[in-house]
């Protein structure tokens, strides 16, 4: 919301020794030294602790400096006060029933003797006003000295005094009454901080036991609670309340409390609820309600306040206070529609996080679905395959074929047996991504792996000339997985290697440890692929765009296979391609 003064500039101006405040209290004890005739005026007011301190002070800059700020007790007061005169509202202490040294406190003792008169002003003379609220307590004082001419105050000058003690105390409960709203504003402002950094959190139970002290501090309340609405037809929706609370809410209130708040927020205003107000936008019969159902929570009232984002309305947020605490204020209310912001996001995010939470695990029951059908269908191939293949084999054995029939035969055992490739490669790929059929890992050693893939691959290697180098440590280079699968991986990558290079070219294998890590490194200077072939790999039955790379025989699943048995051992895939240059491939494993 715009505002031109921030809460926190509300509250220092409204603190107790804003300017406003402090100089109607100077006004008033000047007006007793210039209007009444005294040398000295001193204002104090009662604070939190019970001390009287000083204020506002009338006079000689010596008596400004001495007596501001100088504190005394209220029982020290009363004391002086039992044996005062009544004077109105005034009470007159005459010296010889006064305290030693009382007048360090209510007045300045100068160094002056007093005329020599019946009615003459003693230094130790004590004149003071106690000011009291409506209710009786006393909030502070007005004392005076040094009357000029130095005579005690006549009745013309005490009717004037009175006056003004009249005036000192309706500036005081002014200036307590804006001392207290300054506290609250700023309790309040403090819990609405705190509102606004749990609400970086995504379950709302979080955000309310976090802040849940600091609002009901912070708002002087007895408990609170936020609702998210339901989203649709019967759907009552959420209650998150403070500890010890458990409020259940009957529809009629639920639906009430649905409509308020969506008018308070297109409003943007908090609703109170007590039994002596107005309740806009509320009918009276829905008020009826509201407080019916409060008084069956022992609670007096409650400040309603609607959470939202952007033009929605989410929910409520509910404090609520007990009989006898001081009624909701507008500085509460504006603070606490400003935490209803923040909790409206909240609400935002935590629904985000929730339908995010429910698409992942749509999305793996898809994936695991995806995994069983691909599973069941290359199962339910195998067995009619098997036996094409069979029957193939006793054709094959039928003497005296004719050329053209041996020739079919062949081509079609071919096709059957890539089929076996492919049904072979998809069992394998739905095995190593189920995780319901995780990785059992021992040490292995990757010498060993690579030399039983150099030893299958040799052969094609040789027969396209292709120097196939190895490289590896002479000790044992332990990683720790599953053999069979550790074997697919280096399988797959040297024989891609083989296969992407052209006659005579040159592929590398190697072993290395670094770092915790066994890296298997197969180096090709064979076709390449361009960046975005690379961005692809990995994906079931991607096959390059290239058509040199499409001319060999392949089903796009080997490097699909490769990635998930990777990651399923928790190590990592690098690719390094370059068309027309060749490749290199980098697998890193733990180490065992
Ligand atoms: P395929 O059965 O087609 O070889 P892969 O999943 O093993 O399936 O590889 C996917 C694609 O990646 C291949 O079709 C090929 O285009 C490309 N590829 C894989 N390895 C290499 C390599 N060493 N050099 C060049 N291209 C490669």
């Amino acid at each position: 919301m715009a505002r031109d003064v921030t809460p926190e500039q509300t509250a220092a101006r409204l603190r107790w020794s804003d300017s406003a405040s402090r100089d109607t209290l100077q006004l008033i004890a000047e007006g007793v030294t210039q209007v009444a005739g005294f040398g000295i005026a001193a204002i104090s007011v009662v604070r939190q602790d019970g001390g009287l301190e000083s204020v506002a002070v009338a006079g000689s800059d010596e008596a400004r400096a001495e007596l501001e700020g100088t504190r005394s007790t209220e029982a020290r007061l009363l004391e002086e006060l039992a044996k005062a005169d009544d004077w109105g509202l005034l009470r007159f202490v005459p010296h010889d029933r006064t305290d030693e040294g009382v007048g360090d406190t209510w007045g300045w003792v100068p160094d002056y003797e007093p005329i020599d008169a019946p009615d003459a002003w003693h230094p130790l003379d004590l004149l003071i006003a106690p000011l009291y609220d409506d209710d009786g307590a006393l909030l502070g004082t007005l004392a005076m000295d040094l009357p000029v001419g130095g005579r005690r105050p006549d009745e013309a000058q005490r009717a004037v005094l009175n006056a003004y003690a009249e005036q000192a105390g309706r500036a005081v409960v002014v200036a307590l009454e804006r001392e207290a709203l300054a506290e609250q504003v700023r309790m309040a402002e403090a819990a609405r901080r705190i509102v606004r950094r749990a609400s970086a959190q995504l379950s709302l139970d979080r955000i309310v036991s976090d802040s849940q002290d600091a609002v009901i501090e912070g708002f002087r309340a007895a408990g609170m609670w936020i609702h998210t609405f339901g989203r649709g037809e019967g759907d009552i929706g959420h209650i998150y309340s403070s500890d010890g609370q458990e409020i259940r809410l009957e529809p009629t209130l639920v639906r009430i409390a649905e409509q308020t708040a969506v008018q308070a927020w297109r409003q943007q205003q908090a609703v109170v609820i007590a039994p002596d107000r107005g309740f806009e936008p509320l009918t009276d019969q829905q008020a009826g309600a509201v407080l019916d159902f409060l008084r069956s929570i022992d609670v007096e009232s409650l400040l309603f306040i609607p959470l939202g984002a952007g033009p929605e309305c989410l929910g409520n947020l509910v404090l609520t206070r007990l009989a006898g605490a001081p009624a909701w204020t507008e500085a509460e209310a504006t603070t606490a529609l400003d935490i209803g912001h923040d909790l409206g996001r909240a609400i935002l995010n935590a629904r985000t996080f929730e339908r995010e939470h429910q698409l992942v695990v749509e999305l793996q029951e898809l994936d695991a679905y995806k995994g069983q059908l691909i599973a069941t269908v290359a199962h339910e191939l195998k067995n009619p395959l098997s036996s094409v293949l069979g029957h193939l084999e006793i054709l094959d054995g039928t003497p005296d074929l004719p050329g053209r029939t041996k020739g079919s035969l062949a081509a079609m055992e071919r096709g059957a047996q890539r089929m076996v490739k492919v049904i072979d490669d998809l069992l394998l790929l739905s095995k190593v991504g189920d995780p319901d059929n995780p990785v059992i890992s021992r040490p292995v050693d990757l010498r060993r792996v690579v030399d039983d893939v150099v030893d299958l691959v040799g052969l094609s290697a040789q027969q396209k000339r292709i120097d196939l180098r190895v490289e590896v440590p002479d000790e044992p280079v332990f990683a720790v997985g599953d053999p069979d699968e550790l074997d697919r991986v280096c399988g797959n990558l040297l024989s891609n290697a083989v296969k992407y290079t052209p006659e005579g070219g040159v592929v590398t294998v190697s072993l290395a440890v670094a770092d915790g890590e066994v890296v298997f490194t197969c180096h090709d200077m064979g076709i390449g692929m361009s960046a975005d072939d690379v961005r692809h790999l990995g994906t079931e039955f991607f096959r390059s765009s290239n058509p040199i790379a499409l001319a060999q025989p392949g089903t796009g699943l080997g490097l699909a296979i490769v990635r998930r048995i990777v990651a399923r051992h928790d190590g990592r895939l690098e690719i390094d391609s370059e068309l027309g240059r060749g490749s290199t491939f980098q697998v890193h494993l733990p180490a065992a």
